[in-house]
């Protein structure tokens, strides 16, 4: 029997990037994956696909409306090939997918395809395809197993036209009308990309506005521009049955009022969250507790009621996002090192990558208000930035948020072009307890959307932007 210092079960972002930083550290370690792809949600059905589907209906979209304001006239129609868009998303995937491969065998990690069962603390049985089994010993292990799309109880997801985000990356026709269930981060991104594509679109949402847990100036702005898009959206409506007769799908829902409001498409995609995924991990046999949400239980050090199992990413408590899953692999694998790492996890910026995109860290404008923080607003519009006017992309804004008499930087929320990659400034001001002038201090490039964050950050320090 092969025997390791550490088992990691599952290759998602949470699971690759543990095993890595074990082989770092010296740890003899095997990866464990029931499909024979690596990379989990993040690169097969998730971040990565869905981020290669919202470019390419990105480029469409400008090609169809914006070349011609640019003087780029296209002489003919522009006629999209979706199949080709798709099958571009899947190489996609599979370039990234090989990359793991590489990356296990050039950290001399040791790969198995299969199930991962424990037997005992200890011992963990494979369970291949073609039902053979392998047992390994591990003195540590890592449970890296993620998560599967949530579903409401009335609802039976046929996978065909009442469908997951897993088969909407994988349509082989573009909806006449999506109903989306969920005005959340995969309701508005997918939603996005078929609205580009030609759909109605309708987003059905049970909270009084979008991505309900983001500063609500976030939820306003991103929906102004998304009905500017022509993307319908019903807040605060209960959906209560999903009916499907051929290819018509029904779904009806009570308003705030408790009306009911009927609504026809030919598919409806079903984004209200995902739940962990530990099935078939026989758990208990190693003494590892689930909780009554389907969550491993794990203390700070994300150790589990066994010393020796720990667990990490969207299998555990906490934001279900692939760089959450990977701080805490790096971590677990810290710690099984004898080192005293650390994860802030109010530092975990959050991104919604519709265009413009959305992007959020640290505490909101309605978490200061209820925790009673006294704290000071900057706000900059992204038309007001000499770059936005440029490229045309004039929608969004910055707000950094400041405590009232330490001036430090409690929040950063921003929606807008390159929002996903400008968070990152954020970040690092926060990580090193920066105050609202240390960041309007710096230099930024003229002419960058990058200006807008010092804008904001003047405007907190001392409502002093410079160009508004
Ligand atoms: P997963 O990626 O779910 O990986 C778990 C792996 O474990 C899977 O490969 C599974 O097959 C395997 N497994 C499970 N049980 C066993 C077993 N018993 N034996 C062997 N293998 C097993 N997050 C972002 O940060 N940015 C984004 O842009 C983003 N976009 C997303 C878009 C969509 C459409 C979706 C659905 C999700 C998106 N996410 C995004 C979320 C992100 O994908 C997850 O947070 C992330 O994948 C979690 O990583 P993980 O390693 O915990 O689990
Ligand atoms: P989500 O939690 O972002 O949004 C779900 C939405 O559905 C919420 O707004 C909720 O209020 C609403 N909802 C719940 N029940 C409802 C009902 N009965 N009727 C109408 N609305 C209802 O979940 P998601 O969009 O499914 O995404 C799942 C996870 O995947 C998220 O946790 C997210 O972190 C991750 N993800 C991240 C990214 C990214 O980082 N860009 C992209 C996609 C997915």
């Amino acid at each position: 029997m092969d025997s390791f210092d550490v088992a990691v079960i599952g290759s998602g972002p949470g699971g690759y990037v543990a095993a890595i930083r074990c082989a770092q550290l010296g740890l003899k370690t095997a990866i464990i994956e029931k499909y024979s792809t690596k990379g989990g949600t993040c690169l097969n059905v998730g971040c990565i696909p869905s981020k290669a589907l919202l470019d390419s209906s990105h480029h469409y979209e400008d090609a169809l409306k914006h070349f011609e304001e640019h003087g780029i006239e296209i002489k003919g129609d522009v006629s999209l090939n979706f199949q080709k868009m798709i099958e571009r998303k899947n190489s996609v995937v599979e370039q990234t997918t090989k990359g793991i491969d590489f990356l296990m065998d050039k950290n001399n990690i040791t790969s198995f395809e299969g199930v991962g069962a424990f037997k005992d603390k200890t011992h963990i049985v494979i369970t291949h395809k073609d039902d053979k089994t392998t047992e390994i010993e591990a003195k540590n292990t890592i449970i890296a197993t993620g998560s599967k799309p949530n579903s409401l109880p009335f609802l039976e997801i046929d996978k065909e036209r009442i469908i997951t985000s897993t088969e909407a990356l994988s349509l082989k026709e573009i909806p006449k009308h999506l109903i989306m269930i969920g005005g959340g981060v995969i309701g508005l991104e997918l939603g996005q990309v078929y609205k580009r594509l030609g759909a109605e679109v309708t987003v059905i949402e049970y909270m009084d506005r979008i991505i309900p847990t983001m500063d609500k100036a976030l939820s306003k702005e991103l929906m102004k521009v998304m009905k500017k898009q022509k993307v319908k959206f019903k807040l605060s409506h209960k959906v209560k049955s999903v009916e499907r007769e051929g290819d018509k799908i029904t779904v009806k829902a009570d308003d705030k009022k408790g009306n009911e409001v009927v609504f026809e498409g030919d598919y409806c995609l079903v984004s209200v969250g995902r739940k962990p995924y530990t099935t078939g991990l026989n758990a208990e046999n190693a003494g590892v507790k689930i909780n009554d949400k389907g969550q491993v239980e794990v203390n700070e050090k994300l150790q589990t009621a066994a010393e020796n199992i720990y667990a990490i990413g969207d299998v555990v408590h906490g934001a279900m996002l692939a760089h959450k899953a990977e701080e805490e692999g790096s971590f677990v694998a810290e710690v099984i090192a004898g080192q005293k790492p650390h994860i802030d996890y109010n530092l975990i910026p959050n991104v919604v990558y519709t265009w413009p995109e959305v992007a959020s860290v640290g505490r909101t404008e309605e978490q200061l208000k209820e925790d009673g923080v006294e704290y000071k607003v900057g706000q900059f519009p992204m038309r007001a930035l000499g770059r936005s006017r440029a490229s045309g992309d004039v929608d969004g804004l910055v707000k950094i948020l400041s405590h009232k008499e330490t001036d430090e930087v409690l929040g950063a929320h921003m929606i807008g072009a390159r929002a996903a990659d400008l968070i990152a400034e954020a970040v690092t001001a926060m990580e090193f307890r920066a105050s609202a002038e240390d960041m309007a201090r710096m230099s930024h490039a003229h002419p960058t959307y990058a200006e807008a964050v010092k804008e904001a950050a003047l405007a907190a320090t001392e409502d002093r932007a410079l160009h508004i």
